[in-house]
């Protein structure tokens, strides 16, 4: 018998598109801000790319506070394109985040129909504490999550054990006793299964098929997730 569902967060709680509407805000403004002479949407781009090759250098691996990569990538491209990166560039990311992040349109109602069936709904996600407490108050769901574990807090990045290993803790129930609910087959699936949690993909477009084969199940609504888990 399912126990606890626990879900992913940027990807599968948040929606991708809000994500990308805040970044390229948090890019508007370091464009403003250090007069640089370079169009937001191609430093966006470039942003993108460049943090998305060092957290997939960083899976598995040690936390690093993420505030600090992000501020990395971002002096480099400052470096590459001649300008300075303003100084109050974690707090833009943060404002910008509580601003325009916005849940996708099912989000809400799949985590109350759980929370009402008694079941422990928790959070297992890659972030800094200060970043996801802050996102999480905006958006008005901090009170719905019976626990949330980070990488801060774990000392890890997905999709390493010690994340899935916390969270199950907190819950005070064994791994079979549990579904996690991704994004990234990679790193949700793979990291769930091996503390035996059975894995959900949330594959809102098919995209990610190739990779199918790393998760139990593959969903496009998170409302299925309230149905696969009276099936279980
Ligand atoms: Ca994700």
């Amino acid at each position: 018998m399912i126990k606890a569902v626990f879900f992913d967060f940027v990807g599968t709680l948040l929606s991708k598109e809000s994500e990308t509407v805040t970044h390229l805000k948090i890019m508007e403004e370091v464009v403003k801000k250090a007069n640089a002479q370079i169009e937001p949407k191609k430093l966006l781009e470039e942003y993108e790319a460049l943090t998305k090759e060092k957290f997939n250098q960083l899976a598995g691996k040690p936390y690093k506070p993420i505030r600090i990569i992000d501020a990395e990538a971002m002096n480099e491209l400052g470096k590459k394109y001649g300008f300075k990166v303003p100084e109050n560039f974690w707090e833009i990311h943060l404002k910008m985040h509580q601003q325009y992040g916005k849940l996708y349109d099912e989000a809400l109602e799949t985590l109350k129909a759980l929370k009402e069936k008694g079941l422990h709904v928790g959070m297992i996600t890659d972030s800094d504490n200060d970043y996801l407490k802050a996102h999480l108050e905006a958006l008005g769901i901090l009170e719905l999550f019976d626990s949330i574990t980070t990488s801060e807090e774990a000392g890890f990045f997905k999709p390493h054990p010690q994340m899935f290993e916390i969270a199950l803790k907190k819950a005070d129930i064994k791994g079979e006793e549990a579904v996690y609910v991704g994004d990234n087959p990679k790193k949700d699936c793979v990291g769930a299964r091996q503390v035996d949690i059975m894995s959900i993909l949330f594959d809102k477009t098919g995209e990610k098929r190739e990779q199918w084969g790393e998760c139990e199940f593959i969903i496009s609504d998170l409302r299925e997730v309230v149905t696969i888990v009276e099936e279980l």
